[in-house]
């Protein structure tokens, strides 16, 4: 069991206040707020040992190195990866989907070819295949949802054929809280010969991830979702994917040797990590990895799944006119709904004014929205630091609000 008192006192942002109110933040799917430890490994690393890493010239830069290194076996125990090699940094979920898309995408997509997504695909796991498919001549095909908002799984399975080489789909939904059966998915497409690449934004802190006993090709994430700082995550792939791959971006520490006559390339992981990395974020990003190692992710998830089930129950009981958007049974802990004639944005205005955090809008997932006919929902996404109080806080203000617009 989680004390949540302690939990939540690790966290300063949690006691202030927003417009004369104590800040209730439900907008976890966007970002989730910092524990003190990692805005501590911050500074004492620009304090105390910053320096250049991989250069091991003097004792910082060994000190610097050795941390950054820290983080990448780290992450590697903490999606099971085979080794820290497969562990490639980058500035986050977005980086490491384009990464994949110009690099194995390039070289193996052709004309004709396709790539399946699902229908409710962040705009950063369309975009960037989107953008290869048109250079290359391909397609992207998206897989379609139910009205409970799961992938429609025999609509998949009559896609698939000799023509799709990428399978691209995320973990757990931002904008309906879905977790979808990637295992099932990633078994399919491999028997076609496609690889897969899971999106684990809303997924990499929430739900357990094995990228071994998934057989996922590629995984990507971001560490701002996973109480860790902003322009941070990884891509996991599988090593042999990853050795034939072409690099990313050109410059410092991915090369091996450069003439003006040629050059040849780093090994694992430095292939794909051009330039001077962020080495504050990434070691920060331990930090945020030992506080859910720390509490352990099951006792996360589950006081998660609470807090969802309390606010869901809550909100179709006492606000019979919103709907809720994204009704499986299986989600991660994403609230999202509409609210019979209130704008989402005078909602969230509204919510705001009481020191409430919300989405409100497409949550980047327009073509998402256009399936069921919507602009946009208002979002409440909760963290294990999130009350019960503040639900019912929540509540009451939604109730003030319909009774406002009469
Ligand atoms: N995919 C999903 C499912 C997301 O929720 C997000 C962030 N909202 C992203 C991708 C993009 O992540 P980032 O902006 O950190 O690159």
């Amino acid at each position: 069991m989680i004390d949540i008192e302690q939990l939540r006192s690790e966290f300063p942002i949690l006691a202030t206040e927003v417009n004369g109110h104590p800040l209730t933040y439900f907008d976890n799917g966007a970002t989730n707020q910092k524990p003190q430890s990692v805005i501590d490994a911050l500074s004492e690393y620009y304090k105390g040992y910053n320096s250049n890493v991989h250069r091991g010239a003097h004792s910082l830069a060994d000190k610097a190195t050795q941390a950054f290194e820290q983080t990448r076996e780290l992450l590697q125990q903490f999606v099971n990866a085979p080794k820290s090699e497969q562990i490639i940094f980058t500035k986050g979920t977005t980086e490491g989907i384009n990464l994949v898309a110009n690099t194995y995408g390039r070289a193996n997509i052709q004309a004709g070819d396709e790539i399946i997504v699902t229908t409710m695909e962040h705009h950063s796991n369309i975009v960037p295949w989107q953008m290869i498919a048109q250079e290359k001549g391909a397609t992207v095909r998206n897989i379609p949802i139910s009205d409970e908002g799961e992938i429609i799984f025999e609509e998949f399975e009559k896609m698939l054929s000799d023509k799709v080489k990428i399978v691209s789909v995320v973990h757990a939904s931002n904008a309906l809280g879905t977790v979808n059966p990637v295992e099932k998915i990633i078994e399919k497409a491999h028997e076609i010969g496609a690889v897969v690449l899971v999106d684990g934004a809303q997924s990499a802190a929430h739900l357990p991830i094995d990228v071994q006993a998934l057989d996922c090709d590629f995984f990507v994430t971001s560490a701002h979702k996973m109480f860790g700082p902003t322009g941070m995550g990884f891509l996991y792939g599988k090593e042999e994917i990853l050795n034939d791959m072409p690099p990313f971006m050109g410059g410092g520490e991915m090369i091996k040797e450069v003439s003006f006559d040629g050059t040849t390339f780093n090994t694992l992981p430095y292939k794909f990590e051009a330039g001077t990395p962020n080495i504050a974020d990434t070691v920060a990003y331990a930090k945020a990895v030992e506080f859910i190692n720390r509490y352990g992710k099951e006792n996360i998830a589950a006081r998660e799944k609470e807090l969802l089930d309390y606010a869901t129950k809550k909100l179709i009981e006492e606000v019979p006119t919103a709907k809720i958007i994204g009704t499986s049974s299986n989600k991660v802990s994403v609230l999202s709904f509409i609210i019979d004639n209130i704008h989402n944005y005078d909602i969230g205005m509204m919510l705001d004014a009481r020191g409430i955090a919300v989405r409100t809008g497409h949550h980047c997932t327009q073509p998402l929205m256009a399936r069921y006919g919507l602009e946009g929902t208002v979002r409440a996404s909760f963290s294990v630091y999130n009350t019960f109080e503040e639900i019912d806080k929540f509540i009451e203000a939604l109730k003030r609000i319909v009774k406002m617009f009469g």
